[in-house]
């Protein structure tokens, strides 16, 4: 049974979309028995959020400002920690961005916070450009006289980030990669070739990837979907379970069962190394 969890949020500065505080989670998973924790609450950086309405409060264009509060969840995070027995970690789940300003950014970020790991995700599907982004969350924003292709152009858009966030080796491991699919986005056969690239992405950087439970609550299935954790498994893509947990209630959810999915599916490369 794996016993560590590295991706979860709390409601840290009352910004991020977590339900309890660190101290709170992390006790959450103490008396649950896992042996390690890594708080990741989302760290979004992009200058295109300047210039969009209806933004959310995680939505970061001021470099600092992200940096900043960062920097004091890391800070309350560690004070947490000191008082319990469980391994804790600070990490953060970010979103990637193709622009040389993000590339920049993120460096900035790293180097002043020095996370011990970092979760890479995408949540926007977007424009070529980057001018324009649409969480899954918020997909009520687009447009209402948005063509069908042109939505599968952002789609595919998001896609392609998801690759591309493999290969720039910046992720310690990739989370929910079909994340889009739990909104009904890309499932039909015709977006199976960009799953495929994805998966060889990973194998070809040897990228770790996450099997989020938190999907399985939700919807009934994991992300990435089981085909694919069957071929990850296939290329010995080193696997991990998160719960991606925003309340106490759903730590360390559905372990035991993907466990026992992936011992059926023969997994034998795990990610356990932090
Ligand atoms: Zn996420
Ligand atoms: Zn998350």
């Amino acid at each position: 049974m794996q016993k560590f969890n590295f991706h979860c949020h709390t409601n840290f500065g009352g910004i991020f979309d977590g339900k309890n505080t660190a101290e709170e989670m992390i006790l959450s998973y103490e008396n649950k028995g896992f042996e390690t924790v890594g708080i990741s609450n989302h760290c979004i950086y992009s200058k295109s959020f300047e210039n969009l309405q209806k933004s959310s409060v995680m939505n970061f264009f001021d470099l600092e400002k992200l940096i900043d509060l960062h920097k004091r969840c890391f800070e309350n995070i560690d004070k947490c920690a000191s008082k319990h027995k469980i391994k804790v970690l600070k990490g953060l789940e970010t979103d990637f961005f193709m622009s040389k300003d993000w590339r920049n950014a993120f460096e900035k970020i790293i180097k002043e916070l020095n996370p011990d790991y970092i979760i890479g995700s995408t949540h926007f599907i977007r424009s070529k450009d980057e001018k324009f982004l649409y969480n899954l969350y918020h997909l009520n924003l687009l447009p209402s006289n948005t063509s069908q292709e042109e939505l599968d152009d952002m789609v595919k858009n998001y896609w392609n980030n998801v690759i591309e966030s493999v290969k720039s080796g910046y992720f310690t491991f990739i989370a929910h990669p079909d994340y889009c699919c739990q909104f009904n986005l890309a499932i039909g056969k015709e977006w199976d070739d960009l799953k495929h690239m994805f998966i060889e992405a990973l194998n070809t950087n040897k990228t770790p990837c996450e099997i989020n439970t938190k999907c399985i609550r939700l919807n009934g299935n994991p992300c990435p979907s089981w085909n694919m954790i069957k071929e990850m498994i296939k290329k010995e893509i080193p696997l991990l379970i998160s719960d991606d947990a925003h309340r106490i209630e759903d730590t360390g959810a559905y372990f035991n069962e993907t466990e026992d999915k992936l011992i059926e599916y023969g997994c034998r490369v795990r990610f356990d190394c932090l």
